[in-house]
């Protein structure tokens, strides 16, 4: 019984989800692999990130810990403007979502960028790392990646379906409260668990393209990978237990930056 309802639900969930293309630029830039067909839609997604975020903030605000420092929160939401607009070529909705930049006034080196454009930067990946604003570019634009190309979108059903299949059934058949439940705690896992190998490819290079289009110096991705690898030898930062490293990392980004290097040289001329 539970197999034909669950088989039933999924084939409603699937024909609920559009297929997004992402937009690949002809001329130049990286190549990435396109959104694979998921289980739970956008705009749920989306909505469940929303609220997840909206509780950090209160929370951190209730501490008294967000957007304490005025210059920082400046300098991060500066350069994740600039990012921001270049992302539509890699998610057409992006333009419509609602983005938000916020700082966390925390030690930990951590960053994130949750489904729809919600981006918390930590206190202490910008202080301890004594990032450049080309770094900060690369570590933003690689968080703005994994959200247009809807990483933890796919994270969260892959959550769904292995821990809560029972529960989507329910939210299908319209028992909201397991459904929503069921969301959250899949939402939960898609910031705290690791990114795959491939994902973490594919955000390095959207991200050496947004900071290239942006104007920031792509070649800061090695630098900043340089960085957390060294910051990593005491205590790892929390940021790669959400993003591991692999001995490849830093080749693969120099084995592209020939192909986005021509875009940063181009806006680069431009802001001149
Ligand atoms: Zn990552």
């Amino acid at each position: 019984m539970f197999h034909a309802i669950r088989a039933f639900a999924l084939s409603i969930a699937l024909a609920c989800v559009a297929l997004p293309l992402a937009a690949q630029p002809a001329e130049a830039g990286v190549q990435v692999r396109k959104p694979k067909l998921m289980l739970v839609p956008e705009s749920m997604v989306n909505g469940t990130a929303a609220q997840q975020y909206l509780q950090m903030k209160q929370r951190a605000a209730s501490r008294g810990l967000l957007n304490r420092d005025t210059a920082q929160v400046q300098r991060v939401r500066a350069i994740a403007q600039r990012l921001i607009p270049h992302g539509r070529r890699f998610n057409a909705e992006a333009g419509n979502w609602a983005w938000e930049v916020n700082v966390i006034d925390s030690p930990a080196i951590n960053a994130f960028c949750m489904p729809g454009g919600k981006i918390m930067v930590f206190r202490g990946l910008v202080e301890k790392l004594q990032l450049t604003d080309d770094e900060l570019a690369a570590v933003i634009g690689h968080e703005i990646a994994h959200a247009l190309l809807q990483h933890g979108r796919a994270r969260m059903s892959e959550a769904l379906l292995k821990n809560v299949g029972v529960n989507l059934a329910a939210m299908y058949f319209g028992l909201g409260d397991l459904g929503a439940a069921a969301l959250s705690q899949a939402a939960q896992l898609a910031i705290t668990l690791p990114y795959s190998r491939s994902h973490e490819t594919d955000a390095d290079l959207v991200g050496i393209e947004l900071a290239a289009r942006a104007g920031y110096d792509p070649r800061a991705a090695v630098t900043l990978w340089q960085k957390m690898a060294a910051a990593s030898r005491g205590q790892p930062p929390q940021f790669l237990s959400t993003h591991p490293g692999h001995a490849n990392r830093i080749r693969e980004i120099e084995a592209n930056l020939p192909k986005v290097m021509p875009l940063y040289e181009q806006s680069a001329k431009a802001a001149r």
